[in-house]
C-alpha cells in the first residue's frame, strides 16, 4: 500500500465489513530500504543508509499530508500531529539502531529484526489514525502486545498458544466498538526483543490473528486477483485460481508462488477458517478462495518455478555405505537448517536440488566427511503442483512434450503428494517454464 488513494479504496472496503480486525503491512519499497539501510550501517555506510531514511520518512509525510487533504475533518490537525509525532519517534529508533549497527560492524539478526519491523510499527499507526479522518474508529494497537515467538530471529515461530491469550485484548476493544488495527510482520520473543515471522509475513500474523479469534474468514488483500497458475510477471498467461485447499495452497507457497508464506495458512487450516485473496485494485474479481476440500477436477493446479538453485550429489564411500548415509545426509542438512525442494537416492548416492548460496560450500564440508560430493549450479527448478498425471502417456505428451530438446538434470514425482519437479539449466528456466504453462493451462 503506497498512496492515500489506495488507503482510501482499503479503508472504503474495511468500512463494508462486520466486526473487522485489520493487519497492515509496510508501504510499497519500505521493507525492502529498510534491509538496505541495515546493511548499509553495517558496513560503515551511514551516510547512504540515512538517504534511505530520509525517503522513508518523507514518503510517509507526504502519504498522509495528501490523505488528510483529500479527507477533509475537523480532526484532522490533530491526527497530523499525532501522525507526525509517531513518524518522529520511529524514525529516531531507526537512527539509534543504524548508529549501533554502525559501530558493531556487523548486522545481528535481532538488530536486524528491529530494524525491518520499522516499516510496519509506521504504516499500522498511520493507517489506523487516516481511518479516523473518514469517522472509521479504527485503533492501532502494538504487534508486540499479540503476536509472541521464539528467538528464531528472520523467521521466528509463533507461540500459538500465548497469541490466542493475548488477542482476547482485541474483543475488549471491539466490544467498545473500535476497529482494532495491528501492524503485521513482527511481533516479541519471549525475551522481550523484537522478532519478524519471515517474507511476507503479515499475512502469516492476519492468519494467526484470525484464528485467534475465530475469525468467520482472513482475508489477504494485495495487488494481484489471486493465487495464480503461475507467476503473472513471467507468464503473462497465467490466471487466477477461483478455489484451492489449504493443502495445496501451501505446498504452492513452498515451492515458490510468491502470494502466500508457507506458514500463512497452518492457523487458519486449523481452525477451517477459509482465507481469501483478494485483489484491493479490483475488488469485483473473485479472487481465491482457501479451504478445505476443493473438487477442482484440474489434472495440474499450478506451475512455479524457481532460479538460482544448485545440485549436489553425495555418492558414499564404500565403508559408509549402510542404513545410516541417509540419515547422516539429512542430519548435516537438519545441522545447518537447509531446506531442499527435490530429492532423488539411489542405494548409494542422494541427489538434492536446493538454492545455490553461501550455505553450499559449508554443507559439501559436511558431506564430504560421507562421500564424494559433486556440485553444479545455475540451475532452475520448474514444479508442477496438484499434478494428478500418472500415466506416462500423459505425462509424456503434457509435460514432457512441452519441454524443448534439453538436458534434464534431475526429474522427480510423486503420485502422493502430486508433485511433478524438473531441474534444468537455468538460462532455460523461464522460456520453458512458459511453454509447460500454456500447454497444461490453455488447452
Ligand atoms: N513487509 C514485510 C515484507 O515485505 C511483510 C509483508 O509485507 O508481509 O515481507
Ligand atoms: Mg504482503
Amino acid at each position: 500500500m503506497n498512496d492515500h488513494q489506495t488507503w482510501t479504496r482499503v479503508l472504503e472496503i474495511i468500512n463494508g465489513k462486520t466486526n473487522p480486525v485489520i493487519i497492515v503491512s509496510a508501504t510499497a519499497r519500505t521493507t525492502r530500504q529498510l534491509r538496505e539501510a541495515a546493511a548499509l550501517a553495517a558496513s560503515g555506510q551511514v551516510n547512504e543508509a540515512q538517504e534511505l531514511c530520509t525517503s522513508i520518512k518523507e514518503r510517509h509525510q507526504e502519504l498522509i499530508m495528501s490523505f488528510l487533504e483529500h479527507h477533509p475533518h475537523p480532526k484532522n490537525q490533530l491526527i497530523a500531529d499525532s501522525c507526525q509525532a509517531r513518524i518522529n519517534q520511529v524514525m529516531g529508533s531507526l537512527d539509534k539502531l543504524l548508529m549501533y549497527i554502525n559501530r558493531q560492524e556487523k548486522l545481528s539478526p535481532q538488530l536486524k529484526d528491529a530494524v525491518l519491523s520499522i516499516g510496519e510499527q509506521l504504516s499500522a499507526y498511520l493507517f489506523a489514525q487516516c481511518g479516523l479522518a473518514m469517522d472509521i474508529l479504527t485503533h492501532y494497537i502494538d504487534a508486540r502486545k499479540i503476536i509472541r515467538t521464539d528467538s528464531e530471529f528472520g523467521r521466528a515461530n509463533p507461540n500459538t498458544g500465548l497469541i490466542y491469550q493475548k488477542a482476547l485484548a482485541l474483543e475488549s476493544v471491539m466490544d467498545g466498538g473500535f476497529i482494532p488495527v495491528i501492524g503485521g510482520f513482527y511481533g516479541e520473543s519471549d525475551t522481550g526483543m523484537i522478532t519478524t515471522l519471515g517474507f511476507e509475513g503479515s499475512d502469516y500474523s492476519a492468519s494467526l490473528i484470525g484464528a485467534a479469534l475465530q475469525a468467520d474468514s482472513i482475508e489477504i488483500w494485495t495487488d494481484v486477483s489471486g493465487v495464480y497458475t503461475s507467476d503473472p510477471r513471467f507468464i503473462p498467461k497465467a490466471k487466477p485460481i477461483a478455489e484451492l485447499s489449504y493443502f495445496d495452497a501451501t505446498e504452492m507457497a513452498y515451492f515458490g508462488a510468491r502470494v502466500l508464506h508457507p506458514s500463512t495458512l497452518k492457523p487458519a487450516q486449523e481452525r477451517n477458517i477459509p482465507v481469501w485473496v483478494k485483489n484491493m485494485f479490483a475488488p469485483d474479481d473473485h479472487g481465491t478462495k482457501i479451504i478445505r476440500s476443493v473438487e477442482s477436477g484440474k489434472d495440474v493446479l499450478a506451475l512455479s518455478f524457481k532460479e538460482n538453485m544448485a545440485i549436489i550429489t553425495i555418492t558414499a564411500y564404500e565403508t559408509l555405505m549402510g542404513f545410516d548415509f541417509l540419515t547422516r545426509v539429512f542430519h548435516a542438512l537438519q545441522e545447518l537448517r537447509i531446506p531442499v525442494d527435490a530429492v532423488n537416492t539411489t542405494e548409494s548416492s542422494v541427489t538434492i536440488a536446493l538454492s545455490d548460496g553461501a550455505h553450499i560450500e559449508q554443507l559439501t564440508r559436511s558431506f564430504i566427511a560421507l562421500g564424494t560430493v559433486s556440485t553444479t549450479t545455475h540451475k532452475g527448478l520448474i514444479t508442477l503442483i496438484g499434478c494428478t498425471f500418472d500415466q506416462t502417456q500423459t505425462i509424456k505428451e503434457r509435460v514432457l512434450g512441452a519441454l524443448p530438446d534439453v538436458t534434464i538434470d534431475m526429474i522427480s514425482y510423486t503420485k502422493e503428494k502430486r508433485i511433478f519437479n524438473v531441474v534444468l539449466e537455468h538460462d532455460l528456466l523461464v522460456d520453458t517454464s512458459r511453454n509447460i504453462h500454456d500447454a497444461l493451462f490453455l488447452s
